[in-house]
Parts: C-alpha cells; structure tokens; sequence
C-alpha cells in the first residue's frame, strides 16, 4: 500500500508504555530526532493499568532502613521465583535486568516520581518492592513529558501497521492514523519495537499458548501483539511464547475509575502520600490502599478451600472449587461467574491470615473492605431466593445448588447453612500478561531463528522480553524501563554519521 506521506527521523518507536517512553527519551537525549506511535488516544497501555510495584535493588528507600542488597543477591532470589520455569530462562537478560535497577529507579525518581516501600514479598530475601504513588498514571504523566521537552515528536492515534525492510534492513514503519492517513515513517538509526504484549492478541496466543488461552479475555483490552505480529512477518522469533498470566479470577472492574485513580500524579501529591505512609499507623492508610486493592484484584482460592462455591449466572455450580477452577469459567454465560458462601465463612474471611485479595506485601482486603468499596459486586441477603435476586440469577436454581452442595457435592468441605448468605461477582478469567518475548540481543536487537540480527529493528518491554522470566511482582516495570532505554540508545547509535 502507498503511504499518503513520507516522514524521516533518526529513530522510531512503535508504542508508548513505559518502554516506549523510556527508548524515546533516550534517543532524543542523545540528541537524535525522534517520533514515538502510539495507537490509542493516550500513552501508557500495561504500564497505566500496572499496580506500579518495582523491584529494585539498593534504593535510597531500602539504604534508609538499613538493607545493604546486591544484583547478585536480586538475581539468585529470581532464580527461586522462576521456579518450573527456571531452567528455561535467559541469564544475560537476567543479568542486564538485576544489574540496572538501581540506576533505571534514580532516573525515575529524577523524572519526579516518587515512590513508597520497600516491602517484603517472600522469596526476595530483603524488601525491595517499592510501590509508584499515587497510581501508576504517574508514569505515562511523567516520561511523557519528559519526551517532550527532549523534542520527541508524539503521535498518538497512529497504529504502526508493517515494518518497511529494504535490501534486508528495517529502514520505518508505515502507519495509519484515525483519520486514514497513511504515513511512512523513515528511521536512519532504528526501529524500536515497544508495542507491549499480546495478551488480548487472540491468534499470537492461539499459536503460543493454545486455544484455551486464546479464549480468555484480558486486562488491557488493547494488548494485541502488534510488535510480535510486525517482527514475525519478516523473520523474528518468539521466545516462551506459551508463558502467560493467566487464566486467572478477577473481579470484574468497576463500571468508572475509583477515587484512587483519579488522584491526579502531581508530585506534592505523591510526595504527601509518600511521608504518610511512612509516618502514619497503618489504621489510616488502609482506606486508601483498599480502595485501590479492591478495584485491581481477584479473589484468594483460599475461599473455596473454606467451602465457598462458584456458580453461573443460571445459578449453577459448573467446577470442582478445588481444581483450577478459573479455566471453567470461560465457558459460563457471558464467561462469568459467582463466588457463593454463608455467614459462617463469612465471619472467616474478616481478618489475617483469611483474606479475600492481596496484593503481596502491599495490603491486604477482607469482605468488608468489598462490602464499602465495591457494592457493584458484593451481594448479601437473609434468604437464598434475596441473594439470586440480587445476582440475577433464577432463585430456584440456587436453591437447588445450595441443597445439592450441602448434602453430597461438599466431600470434606463444610456445608453452607447459616444465614445471611453472601455472594461476590461477577468474576470472569483474564490473561493479565503474556510473557513471550522477541528473540533480542544483549542490545536489544531482533534476531531471527538462527541468530542473526535483523539491522534496524530493536525491540523493548515485554515485545523484546526474550525469553527472560519476570515471575514475582515488580519485574516487568523495571524491564519496560531498562530495556527501553538499552534498545533506545543503540537505535541512536546506529544513526549513519552525515
Ligand atoms: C493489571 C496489570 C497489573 C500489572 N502490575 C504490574 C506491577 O505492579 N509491576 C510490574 O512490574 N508489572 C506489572 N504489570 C505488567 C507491566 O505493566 C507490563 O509488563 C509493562 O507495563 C509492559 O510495558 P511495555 O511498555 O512493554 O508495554 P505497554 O505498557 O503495554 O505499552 C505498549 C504500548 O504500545 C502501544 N501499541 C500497541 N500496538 C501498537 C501499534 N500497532 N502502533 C502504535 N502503538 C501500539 C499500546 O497501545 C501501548 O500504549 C501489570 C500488568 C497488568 C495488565
């Protein structure tokens, strides 16, 4: 297809999260001419909906409570976190990731960002989860100004379409913007991939992670693997394609944003928020954190090991509890389902070690915490019949589940008989991440199957994650970050003297 206009820079970005920003503002503040694409009105993708939890390694956070850490150290306790998977993943990537976090966090912190922690999130043997404040729209807020006083030109509204490859080398990037337009983006230096995952990318996790995957929804719906998609068509490869996150059970988010987060990123904003939650009891943050808590997360499987159930919108159990039940309810009216209990469980789940969500390290939420932060989802009644009302589900039906479940559907479980009765949904199953990667170079260029770099092209973020787990909480932001930055620095180097 013939573009409607050529555009020559030395560097081009496709996307912009927070590898996207990161790899633009390298680039320009080495002094190169630099356009960053971004397909949706607003920057940010994963990086925005993140919790904003980082990782970090020798924080002045962690050095004012006395923890002396080491990269070494970071990198043996991701060995442990990566668990099963350990075997397959990519050391020098591992190696880059652990030994850049405390630089990549003084950049941040320079950009204005403020953040709070650390805290301990076993098996990190010191804590070194830091958490951005006050959400993690302070991240596109921040970088992207940033790009902006360095004098990176930012599209957004343009969706990167193909590579452009000439006599072997990526040399743009034709895109299309809402009105149509189509534009070849010329790049002299490089192309930095930075389109995220595809975790709402329907045939790249039908090809990676198979068709049950495939079926899941996702968090960001806008995640669909366009980098991945673009690199392949000319020869990439991608690395643990089959790694996702997911399915797992989250509640479904509430129909506008909670007042967490709206809380605009001003700085004497985090900043206050910062010096409470280092000086105040915990009693007074709480509201706040589970504000957030309850908005962003799902339910403990906890709940069903206590005897909770999980049925349809038909009021029907339709799993074993016990047993992965979150691959079950993709195949439930409108893919949703109900966490069904009493008041016996109830009484439970209203303090440690029985929480209905966490955050690990961070916070954690009790069935109060649902019942004033979340209405929409919770439901309570003195009856069965009030509490499917209240669902929507037929109250005969429910009836029937409870009757059936309390006779011989229980096995060892405890039979749910006292009211009130209680229920929390709907629920559905999301791949919040997918975890394969471009196959990159210690520079983040792409390479194809045998190894050899594709000139031009570089990738960052989870698009050039290859082949690196990121298992544990807090990895993949430090990645975006720091590989954006790696592959926006060589993309500038490439540029051809004049
Ligand atoms: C709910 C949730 C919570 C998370 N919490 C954490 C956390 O607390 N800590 C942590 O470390 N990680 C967390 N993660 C993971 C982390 O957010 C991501 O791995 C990381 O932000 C990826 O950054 P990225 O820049 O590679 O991708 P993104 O931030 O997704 O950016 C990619 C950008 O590219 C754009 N784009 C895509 N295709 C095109 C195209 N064709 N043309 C132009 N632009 C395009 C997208 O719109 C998007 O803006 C979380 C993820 C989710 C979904």
């Amino acid at each position: 297809m013939n573009a409607d206009k050529i555009e020559t820079f030395d560097v081009v970005v496709v996307g912009g999260g927070g590898a996207g920003l990161a790899a633009a503002a390298e680039a320009a503040r080495l002094g190169r001419s630099v356009v960053l694409l971004e397909k949706n009105p607003q920057l940010g993708g994963s990086t925005a909906w993140s919790v904003g939890s980082m990782s970090i390694t020798n924080s002045p956070h962690q050095l004012k409570r006395g923890i002396r850490d080491t990269p070494q150290e970071h990198f043996e306790d991701l060995e442990l976190l990566a668990g099963k998977y350990a075997p397959r993943d990519n050391l020098q990537l591992r190696r880059i990731l652990v030994d850049n976090t405390t630089d990549i966090f003084e950049w941040l912190r320079g950009l204005g960002l403020e953040f709070a922690g650390p805290m301990l999130e076993p098996p990190h043997r010191y804590s070194r989860m830091h958490l951005v404040l006050p959400n993690s729209r302070a991240f596109p807020r921040y970088l992207g100004r940033h790009c902006a006083r360095l004098g990176v030109s930012i599209r957004t509204d343009t969706r990167a379409e193909r590579l452009i490859v000439e006599g072997g080398r990526v040399t743009g990037v034709y895109a299309r913007s809402a009105g149509g337009l189509g534009v070849d983006y010329r790049a002299r230096g490089g192309v930095v991939l930075a389109a995220g995952d595809y975790s709402a990318g329907r045939e790249l996790k039908a090809r990676f992670a198979g068709e049950e995957v495939a079926q899941l929804e996702a968090v960001n719906v806008t995640a669909t693997g366009d980098g991945h998609r673009m690199a392949l068509e000319i020869g990439a490869v991608v690395v643990n394609g089959d790694i996702v996150r997911g399915p797992i059970m989250r509640f479904v988010p509430p129909s506008h944003d909670r007042w967490i987060l709206k809380l605009p990123p001003w700085r004497w904003l985090a900043r206050s928020m910062r010096l409470a939650m280092d000086h105040l009891p915990d009693a007074w943050l709480r509201p706040l954190a589970m504000s957030f808590l309850t908005t962003a997360l799902g339910p403990s499987l906890e709940l069903f090991k206590h005897g909770a159930v999980l049925v349809n919108r038909n009021g029907e159990r339709f799993a074993d509890e016990l047993a992965a039940p979150a691959r079950a309810v993709p195949r439930q009216p409108d893919k949703a389902a109900y966490i069904v209990f009493d008041h016996k469980l109830a009484q439970r789940f209203t303090a440690w070690p029985n929480y209905i969500s966490t955050a690990p390290g961070l916070a954690y939420a009790y069935l109060a915490d649902y019942r004033r932060n979340r209405a929409d989802i919770y439901h309570e009644s003195p009856t069965i019949e009030g509490l499917a009302r209240s669902m929507g589900a037929p109250g005969a039906a429910l009836a029937r589940t409870f009757n059936d479940y309390n006779g011989a559907g229980r096995e060892a479980r405890p039979a749910l008989d006292m009211a009130p009765f209680y229920a929390l949904g709907p629920v559905k199953s999301y791949v919040v991440f997918t975890d394969g990667g471009l196959k990159v170079t210690e520079r983040l260029e792409v390479v194809r199957e045998d190894g050899m770099v594709i000139p031009g092209l570089y990738a960052a973020g989870s698009a050039g994650q290859g082949g690196l787990l990121l298992e544990g909480h807090g990895h993949h932001l430090g990645w975006a970050f720091i590989s954006g930055r790696i592959a926006g620095r060589n993309a500038a180097f490439n540029v051809p003297p004049k």
